[in-house]
């Protein structure tokens, strides 16, 4: 979808910079624009981590060297792995504090493998319908720099189902090629599969690249359903721990139109929300998104689950709670008309001008 007007008043970017995880952007007017990224701190617990083992093995254990061969040695060493750790942990601006950590040494890629995993459930006994948006002719919005925004919802959307599948919890595809695929079949095969939750994946854009638009969001039926809104929500927080440029948080209706709903969370019976993951006119999204993919799925299905707990559909443990397929409670179709189940096309959105983001629906 699409924003249809920028908001910087007409003002040009003279420059940006990039320090570490702020962005400065300089307008042609004076004003200079500060884009902090949030940033995931455990991911640095573990380079931390290895730097005080070795700081401690330095200290402590190597004392039959004498002391003051231990003392040239320390300095010496401590100041190699200080220019592997301190820059970052600097740059990412963490208040955390070095803490007396001492059984992890196995190496750095092993210690952030294991704290951005975080729970790995299994036999999730939940039903999840992901539906990668737009595809084949419907491409979404091909950014400038040749990101297919339809390539990038399948591919983010086979990752969830991945991670998902290896959380025991059955996954319905809306699609796992480049096809076209109905919003209304989209709808029906979460439907009659009997899926608990139905995410739509998609990526953002802005007309005016200018603008400088990024960051998550997630679109939930007008009605603010309940169940919907703790979906949407959880799948923010979990992405927001993994970490994005900006969060705006879960929004209700259909963008500019919030009498009006995206079809996918009006003719699906179950809790569902369409996530924007990032703009595709963003640069900070798009590099994150190609950096952080595969955390995104894993928060994304985590995020899912923990609803499905958190609802009482299955237990901590992933035992079914609830006979049959969960319903949302106060998403009533209330926009389906009998045209509309003629003909199968929806004819609920007059005046809509905006044919970007109608693909959106
Ligand atoms: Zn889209």
């Amino acid at each position: 979808m699409a924003y249809s007007a920028p908001s910087d008043g007409g003002r040009s970017i003279v420059y940006t910079e990039r320090i570490g995880r702020v962005k400065y952007t300089y307008y042609d007017d004076g004003v200079v624009k500060i884009t902090r990224y949030k940033g995931k701190k455990k991911i640095y617990w573990g380079r931390i981590t290895v730097a005080m083992c070795m700081f401690m093995m330095l200290t402590l254990g190597v004392g039959q060297l004498g002391k003051s061969l231990t003392k040239a040695v320390k300095g010496s060493r401590t100041k190699i792995e200080m220019n592997n750790s301190m820059p970052e942990f600097v740059m990412n601006g963490s208040d955390a504090q070095p803490q007396a950590v001492a059984s992890e040494t196995s190496g750095e890629d092993d210690v952030r493998a294991e704290a951005e995993t975080g729970t790995h459930y299994s036999n999730m006994n939940i039903r999840v319908c992901i539906d990668p948006g737009h595809g084949d002719y419907d491409t979404g919005t091909v950014a400038g720099d040749g990101i297919v925004e339809a390539d990038q919802n399948l591919e983010i959307s086979l990752l969830i189902r991945d991670y998902l599948e290896s959380c025991g919890v059955m996954v319905s595809m809306t699609r796992e090629s480049d096809v076209s695929v109905s919003l209304s079949d989209r709808c029906s095969i979460a439907n009659e599969n009997g899926c608990d939750f139905f995410v739509s994946m998609h990526r953002n854009s802005v007309s005016d690249t200018s603008a400088d638009y990024s960051g998550i969001e997630a679109w939930v039926n007008n009605k603010a359903p309940a169940y919907d809104t703790a979906l949407a929500q959880n799948i923010l927080t979990a992405l927001d721990e993994v970490g994005v440029t900006d969060d705006h948080g879960v929004k209700y209706g259909y963008r500019d139109m919030p009498g009006n709903n995206y079809q996918v969370n009006m003719d699906t019976v179950m809790p569902s929300c369409l996530l924007e993951l990032g703009f595709v006119t963003s640069e900070q999204d798009n590099e994150l998104f190609l950096n952080q993919k595969e955390q995104y799925a894993e928060a994304i299905g985590n995020a899912i689950i923990q609803t499905a707990i958190q609802l009482g559909v299955i237990s901590e443990s992933g035992e079914r709670l609830l006979s049959g397929q969960l319903i949302s409670d106060g998403k009533n179709n209330v926009y389906i008309t009998d045209a509309y189940a003629k003909s199968g096309e929806i004819n609920y959105i007059t005046g809509f001008n905006n044919t970007e983001s109608n693909t959106d629906r």
